[in-house]
């Protein structure tokens, strides 16, 4: 089970569910703002050697942080997060591949996930950047078909797009909807 509309805010560089017009409350000031893939984060399914758990939506700054220890972070809404729905269970210390981005981190200041893949470490709520710890986070997303299952169409099977640590990369609109068409 997964639940997508999951994505990078480009702002704060945590993960944000971008299901609503509610943008939730973004640590650089208004609400997040989302680039690149289309997070599809699993849940409820048994936790594992490479997949942690009590991993949860803030309905309050609308972040995926870990509801695992007595504290509950620091919410750029204020006070700490709340957790509301889903218990997800995120994959860590696996393969990056073309359908599951590495970087993504425990943020041990916040307790957010946050992306730290690029030079800055956005915007913490606790203040200054995020600060990473523990496990190293593969997580899946949709913006790309694997070749297994691209047996009905001959479009472009290999991706224009780098694969590797730096991203999220932008991707085009064109090609999403490709995609979309592609793989109903
Ligand atoms: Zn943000
Ligand atoms: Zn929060
Ligand atoms: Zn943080």
């Amino acid at each position: 089970m997964g639940q997508d509309h999951w994505r990078f805010c480009d702002k704060c560089t945590t993960m944000f569910l971008d299901g609503s017009p509610n943008k939730g409350h973004c640590a650089a000031g208004g609400g997040h703002e989302a680039q690149g893939f289309m997070f599809d984060l699993p849940h409820d399914v048994p936790e594992t050697p490479k997949a942690q758990s009590a991993w949860r939506f803030c309905q309050k700054c609308n972040s995926m942080f870990f509801d695992g220890r007595p504290d509950k972070g620091h919410c750029a809404a204020g006070g700490g997060h709340q957790a509301q729905g889903f218990m997800f269970v995120l994959p860590h210390d696996v393969q990056e591949t073309a359908a599951a981005q590495a970087a993504w981190r425990f943020c041990q200041k916040c307790t957010s996930m946050f992306f730290d893949g690029r030079p800055d470490k956005g915007h913490c709520p606790a203040g200054g950047g995020h600060q990473a710890q523990g496990f190293m986070f593969v997580l899946p997303h949709r913006e790309f078909v694997r070749p297994d299952i691209l047996n009905f169409d001959s479009g472009p099977v290999t991706s224009p797009l780098p694969l590797g640590g730096i991203g999220p990369p932008g991707y085009s609109q064109k090609r999403r909807l490709h995609l979309h068409i592609a793989c109903p």
